[in-house]
């Protein structure tokens, strides 16, 4: 086992540390102590991995760490207090996975694979985080992130401050305000500055807060305009069902109470937080669920929800604590678990210290590419990004204010900017897949490729209630529908656009069989099971992607489509698809009342039923090989794709929307007999040279032989159809998977039609 060369500084005492704090540690924790050396080398190399740092312990007490802090050791401290404290708890009730391994007695941890990396996420700024990965042989990799950030190293960035609205913030957020005021003109359309909502909380007595009716105050604090006063909105989380039930909340008892006075004993930190940062922004009043919604009153609850796009639409900002896990805890206090190193260069100068801050752990989402900019980082660090319902609360509003753990961020449809940053970042579309909020330039053609990245991102939201999927989205389909009145909201996707918006395909297999998953579809279960939406939609479904579509064919438009590029986030030109079906008719249950009510438009999906006429093929099964699995996209996790060859000849790809590759000797094949093919759509595919090197199509020599697009030919896009079991409903098909073939493999929308016929089917 090696020593690095800062190990033979410790512990530092007096003369040897004249500016720097000071620590004790443990044999095993000198090792990771940062030096100007490892420095120099990270800025060759981004990365410096520390070499013999190992440990091994057990859960829940942690006893080597106890027993090393005990001795002294500040490192096994601050790890063990880490593991220990609320901020992992909470990341354990959205990932059972960590609360089982963190919480429950007797499990081995390996502590070992420390380093630091460094990134650069900015024009000379760099993010420097620090992990230790903490192995569990059952359950596999999980990583514990404590991270600290650097601004010209070795010079620290300025660490967050503890007061998240002190008086510069507050300076920092009305010039941003102010500036989104003079020069955003974009950033104004769809506020109504007519509009109230129906109550309000009224935060303008310093010593007492009460709920108002939206038509008391019109006009009442301005009265030289006819615009209504100026309402915060707020986003935030509830939390785990515990911390939701302490949640101060209105109902049909105490709303005449509140109408007088809501009381400030045992409010939520989250609510004496939202109200103390609407007073320091100068706004008098403030929009926040539990006590603007009468809870427990459903009728109030869907008169509320049907217009939530015009509250968080017409709101003056919508505050966003993303580092708020649950309504106790605050956002304008940051106090995480952290611990201060000295920094010694080896001629004495420069000499400082430097802060290890715990940061949550990234495994959401950890397969996506992240910039590694506060903003960012704040995001997916949190708990909010990850919850259905805020979704379209940021979606809706037309500028926020997010109170991160570390910084504080405005955000606008035009753009974006971190509190002590001088530059605004223009937003563009790219940004939807990790932070809703449209932007000002979302209109006309651009609808229907945002529309797709809105149901990938909306689809990795956590619900309580899975039935909650289509309400929370139902103020951003209003929105949507506004822009494309002639259209219809079919259970999450747009009438127009179902030849391509119905090809969607899940991007995680989740382990639900395929038997039951027919039995889920059965209508006459109970209302709890999983399962109401029709098959044919993606709403209840998660992890939903269309990325696929985009990549088998060629865009319609130049590449360059103005935006800044953000990686793999961008958004090239829409593939346009052409709709290949004749005749595609959309129907609703039959039912009484009025169905065209807001409500019921855009939160209903239960019954909906698809009649496509069309080009249909029996699935060949008896003559295909037997089918390859294959990574395309290389990802973990993402591997759902078959390869189908029939005598050694590409057939074509599918995608199940539940069956697993490793389940394929144990399926009954005779199943197989009854699975149809629906044509739904075409694009023109790449040749061999443009289609992506992760493409088997192209890559396990399966092309032609001179790799030529016929001219003629096309992608081919379908769903795979399976027979519904029960007899009364004889022609009707549950959706079960989706198939795409390349012309260039020689499969393709000319082979496909030489097993087709044209047939009327009924999708439910
Ligand atoms: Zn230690
Ligand atoms: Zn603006």
């Amino acid at each position: 086992m090696g020593t690095t060369t800062s190990g033979c500084c410790f512990p530092l005492r007096g003369s040897q540390a004249p500016t720097g704090p000071e620590v004790q540690l443990c044999e095993n924790c000198k090792r990771l102590v940062l030096t100007e050396k490892e420095v120099i080398h990270m800025a060759r190399t981004g990365m410096w991995e520390i070499e013999g740092y190992e440990m091994t312990d057990s859960s829940p007490d942690f006893p080597k760490l106890k027993e090393s802090a005990e001795n002294g050791c500040d490192f096994c401290l601050f790890l063990r207090n880490t593991l220990l404290s609320p901020e992992v708890d909470f990341d354990a009730d959205e990932i059972p996975r960590i609360r089982k391994t963190y919480r429950d007695a007797g499990h081995q941890l390996l502590f070992h694979r420390a380093g630091y990396r460094m990134s650069i996420y900015d024009e000379g700024k760099l993010w420097l985080s620090f992990e230790i990965w903490i192995v569990h042989d059952a359950t596999g990799d999980m990583e514990l992130l404590p991270s600290l950030s650097l601004q010209d190293p070795p010079k620290p960035r300025v660490a967050p401050s503890q007061n998240a609205l002190q008086s510069t913030t507050n300076l920092f957020l009305r010039q941003a305000i102010e500036r989104c005021d003079a020069y955003h003109d974009k950033c104004k359309v769809g506020r109504d500055p007519a509009f109230l909502p129906t109550r309000l909380v009224d935060v303008r007595d310093e010593n007492a807060v009460r709920l108002v009716e939206g038509f008391t105050i019109v006009g009442g604090d301005d009265a030289s305009s006819s615009s209504a006063p100026k309402y915060a909105a707020l986003s935030y989380c509830w939390g785990p069902r515990a911390h939701a039930d302490q949640q101060l909340k209105t109902t049909d008892e105490n709303i005449g109470q509140h109408l007088f006075e809501i009381p400030m004993k045992g409010m939520p930190a989250v609510l004496k937080d939202a109200i103390r940062a609407t007073r320091e922004l100068g706004i008098p009043f403030i929009w926040i669920d539990c006590l603007c919604i009468i809870q427990g009153n459903l009728q109030d609850w869907e008169k509320e929800a049907g217009s939530m796009h015009k509250v968080y639409g017409s709101a003056y900002i919508t505050l966003c604590p993303t580092m708020s896990k649950s309504c106790l805890n605050g956002f304008l206090f940051r106090d995480p678990p952290s611990i201060v190193f000295p920094y010694h260069s080896l001629n004495g100068q420069p000499a400082g210290m430097y802060r290890i801050r715990f940061t949550r752990s990234w495994i959401w989402k950890m397969y996506l590419t992240v910039p590694h900019h506060p903003f960012a980082v704040d995001l997916i660090s949190g708990s909010w990004v990850r919850r259905g319902w805020t979704f379209q609360e940021a979606a809706l509003s037309s500028r926020m204010v997010l109170f991160g753990a570390s910084a504080t961020h405005f955000h606008c449809r035009t753009s974006r900017v971190t509190e002590g940053e001088d530059t605004e970042t223009s937003v563009s579309l790219d940004d939807l897949g990790l932070f809703p909020l449209l932007p000002s330039t979302l209109s006309g053609d651009k609808l229907d490729e945002a529309w797709k990245h809105i149901v990938a991102s909306y689809s990795q939201r956590n619900f309580t209630k899975h039935t909650d999927a289509i309400a929370a989205l139902a103020g951003l389909a209003h929105r949507f529908h506004s822009l494309r009145e002639k259209d219809e909201y079919c259970s999450g996707m747009w009438l127009s656009q179902l030849h391509e918006q119905l090809l969607w395909r899940r991007a995680m297999y989740e382990g639900i069989s395929w038997g039951w998953f027919f039995n889920l579809l059965d209508p006459e279960l109970p209302e709890r099971v999983l399962l109401h939406a029709p098959s044919w939609s993606w709403i209840q479904r998660i992890n939903i992607d269309y990325q696929y579509i985009r990549d088998s064919v060629l865009p319609t438009e130049p590449e360059d489509d103005g935006s800044d590029g953000h990686g793999d986030m961008s958004i090239t030109p829409s593939p346009g698809l052409t709709d290949e079906t004749l005749r595609l008719e959309w129907r609703l249950p039959g039912k009484s009342g009025d169905e065209s009510s807001v409500v019921d438009r855009f939160m209903q999906f239960r019954g909906q039923e698809l009649e496509i006429t069309g080009f249909v093929a029996r699935f060949p099964l008896a003559n295909a090989d037997k089918p390859l699995e294959v990574d395309e996209l290389r990802e973990a996790d993402t591997n759902l794709f078959w390869k189908w060859t029939i005598s050694g000849q590409y057939f074509c790809h599918t995608n199940w929307d539940f069956l697993s590759y490793t389940s394929w000797d144990r399926i009954d094949k005779g199943e197989f007999q009854h699975l149809r093919m629906l044509l739904l759509s075409s694009g023109r595919g790449k040749s061999s040279g443009e289609v992506s090197p992760g493409n088997a199509a192209s890559s396990d020599g399966n092309i032609s032989e001179n790799g030529d697009v016929e001219e003629d030919d096309r992608t081919a896009f379908g769903l795979f159809l399976f027979p519904t079991i029960k007899e009364s409903e004889n022609g009707k098909f549950y959706r079960v998977g989706t198939w795409h073939s390349f012309c260039n493999g020689k499969g393709g929308f000319v082979r496909f039609l030489q097993y087709a016929t044209v047939e009327s089917l009924v999708l439910v």
